[in-house]
């Protein structure tokens, strides 16, 4: 199993991390995608994998984290991000994205601006992109007219669009991966997307330490809770998706088969 995206840097397990990651692979996880949020971070989270390489990370910038950094430093960072990114180590970029609440405090047009970069830099170094879109597909979707999709991938995580909207994504050439919200008991719209991606795009993820599976609801998720992803998946998609969505995370992050 592959978790395609947990924060197993955040805060939140700064006090347990070395337990909550052992739990992980005992449970039999064979790697962990942890995507890069902000530029203080990347420098400590390229290490990591040079410690365990079942730890797989990306690098870029998250929208919720826009407020915190000044708009006149974006170009500083974008370029520090180029250059990280040319060293090898990262196997994506991102976490990067649309965030619709955030545009209370950062203009869509910024976030526009900051998305685009990602995208020049998925192409440019031939990795594929993390996508976080919250109440934004309008606007992703009239950029993914004008952007298309990098050569080696784009990932929607934690997908939380309808169903309708899975067909153009799916023609775009996205991939798509499911959280906690799929397990819930009065799960519906996310079952329904689930039920209409083909098996090949899709991948599973804790979101970790957020969106907690039933029946952990409302505790902190940790990476060991991915076996309750995939069962959800199972239960929408058929057994085929247990070994599925594994390969094609294998495939997606270029990851070597586990010996
Ligand atoms: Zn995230």
């Amino acid at each position: 199993m592959i978790d395609t995206h947990c924060h197993l840097d955040a805060p939140r397990f700064d006090a347990d991390r070395e337990a909550v990651t052992q739990r992980a692979f005992a449970a039999g996880l064979e790697a962990i995608v942890v995507p890069g949020v902000e530029p203080t971070q990347w420098p400590a989270l390229l290490d990591w994998p040079r410690r365990d390489p079942r730890i797989v990370v990306g690098l870029g910038i998250h929208p919720q984290f826009l407020p915190d950094l000044s708009p006149a430093d974006d170009d500083r960072a974008l370029a520090e991000l180029d250059v990280l990114l040319g060293r090898g180590g990262a196997k994506a970029v991102g976490e990067c994205g649309l965030d619709g609440p955030t545009t209370e405090r950062v203009p869509m047009d910024r976030q526009l601006a900051i998305l685009r970069a990602h995208f020049a830099l998925a192409r440019k170094h031939r990795l594929p992109l993390l996508m976080h879109c919250l109440r934004a597909h309008p606007q992703l979707r009239t950029l993914l007219e004008e952007e298309p999709v990098p050569e080696a991938g784009l990932l929607m995580h934690s997908y939380s669009g309808s169903h309708e909207l899975v067909k153009r994504y799916v023609q775009a050439g996205c991939h798509f991966s499911f959280a906690g919200p799929i397990t819930f008991v009065d799960a519906r719209r996310p079952l329904d997307a689930l039920a209409a991606i083909p098996l090949e795009r899709l991948m599973v993820e804790t979101d970790a330490p957020d969106q907690a599976p039933h029946p952990h609801r409302g505790s902190r998720c940790e990476p060991a809770h991915l076996p309750l992803m995939i069962d959800a998946v199972v239960r929408v998609k058929g057994p085929e998706a247990r070994a599925a969505v594994t390969e094609n995370a294998r495939r997606f992050f270029r990851l070597p088969e586990p010996k």
